[in-house]
């Protein structure tokens, strides 16, 4: 037996985190255990499990072995206080800000979010009398004058999608210190293996584990990860649960309220595909990062294309801040522009073996048009002021062989 996991690298501990218990017949790979509820020997049994006296599963709403063997492989490898899977990225986005704001509370965020988030903080939350308040988190002295005593987080993606705009993650940190708020960061651009949340003091990390996480965009699902180091006396919303229980008061919040109560919890053959997802993840990302930055630098040459977008490109602004968070490469994710929204269809039209369809980092390489899809409701207005170009194509990168990518996709621009 390893008598010290955290000593391993990466890669190890996300393949031999051990199970709560052992499996009744040495299961190598965690059985699913789809059931909805458990069993008790005794009436003092059930009443300690669920008074919270002892840590019984009681019904898989609230925590399933499953599940929960996919949550303490997060916490392993990311160093986390505690770890909640929920049925996809929007849930754990959801059930982290009903945790976290109360009617008077604001976040301070900027508007170039992912558009479910962007509708859930300007309809869902502010009908709940939480206000948002947008500005450009690549300038933090904006972001410290719009901190006041009812923020309950700064709110951040640390590659916006599809902008790819990358903040300086350690500088808005700093601030959030000073001013006792949350940092609070949307990391499903670049996961574990590359870019360390805790290290550059992100406070709560949120993922859509539909992305690279499930391997395959077999399933949708989400993740809160809390590494418990920000002070919760500060926030009105946890303040008398931050008395007795200190920084643990974010997830006592969550676990024995919100996510309950929400109910969207992760289902156990969800947490199955996703925990093999999260097995090969580090190779996998590697590979497709790998490929994209092959294509990036392929196509900054051909002549159809007028600009090619990726942070690690020499003359790109986020070079630098981008390097130092994410390393050589920055997720598996790009945009170009051609001359029109015209030329876009086409070429999307043209693709032979790219795949015209949203979501992102599924083995198989993606295109979409995000103006006249993901933001095809949006006004006018709206879309320029969230800089969404009429003009611009992402790719999602998958696994192919590069050349064949690239063979797509200049036959297409043709
Ligand atoms: C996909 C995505 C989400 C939402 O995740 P779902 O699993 O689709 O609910 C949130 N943030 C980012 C950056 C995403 O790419």
């Amino acid at each position: 037996m390893i008598n010290d996991l955290n000593e391993l690298s990466f890669d190890t501990q996300v393949l031999h985190t051990p199970y709560a218990k052992p499996d009744a017949y040495n299961a190598l790979s965690m059985p699913i255990y789809n059931t909805a509820a458990y069993e008790f020997e005794t009436a003092e049994a059930m009443e300690a499990a669920f008074t919270g006296r002892s840590t019984h599963h009681t019904y898989s709403r609230i925590t399933n072995p499953t599940v929960q063997y996919f949550e303490d492989r997060v916490c392993q490898i990311t160093g986390a206080l505690s770890v909640t899977a929920l049925n996809s990225g929007m849930a754990a986005i959801s059930n982290a800000f009903f945790c976290l704001a109360q009617q008077g509370s604001n976040i301070v965020t900027s508007k170039y979010l992912f558009g479910n988030t962007y509708s859930f903080f300007v309809s869902t939350m502010a009908s709940y009398g939480v206000e948002v308040r947008f500005c450009d988190l690549t300038q933090p002295t904006l972001v410290e004058q719009l901190i006041d005593e009812n923020t309950c987080a700064v709110f951040l993606e640390i590659i916006t999608n599809p902008q790819l705009i990358v903040a300086d993650i350690a500088a808005l940190s700093a601030i959030c210190k000073l001013k006792n708020v949350p940092l609070v960061a949307d990391t499903t651009v670049v996961p574990f293996c590359a870019f360390r949340a805790k290290n550059f003091g992100v406070d709560i990390e949120l993922v859509s584990s539909t992305k690279y996480i499930s391997g395959g965009a077999t399933s949708l699902g989400g993740l809160i990860v809390d590494y418990g180091t920000f002070n919760p006396l500060q926030l009105p919303k946890l303040k008398v649960l931050a008395q007795s229980f200190g920084n643990k008061a974010f997830m006592v919040k969550l676990r024995s309220e919100i996510h309950r109560n929400l109910g969207a919890y992760m289902t156990p053959q969800v947490a199955y595909m996703q925990t093999l997802g999260l097995e090969t993840m580090s190779v996998r990302y590697q590979k497709a990062t790998q490929n994209c930055l092959t294509l990036v630098h392929q196509l900054a040459d051909v002549k159809q294309i007028q600009t090619v977008n990726y942070p690690i490109l020499a003359q790109n602004k986020f070079f630098d801040v981008s390097a130092n968070q994410f390393g050589l490469t920055a997720g598996a994710m790009f945009t170009f522009n051609l001359d029109s929204r015209q030329t876009c269809f086409s070429f999307l039209n043209k693709l032979k073996l790219i795949k015209r369809a949203t979501n992102l980092f599924d083995n198989k390489t993606l295109a979409i048009h995000p103006a006249s899809t993901i933001y095809g409701n949006f006004s006018d207005e709206v879309r320029n002021a969230m800089l969404i170009s009429q003009q611009s194509i992402r790719i999602s990168v998958g696994l192919e062989a590069v050349d064949d990518l690239y063979h797509d996709i200049i036959q297409a621009l043709n």
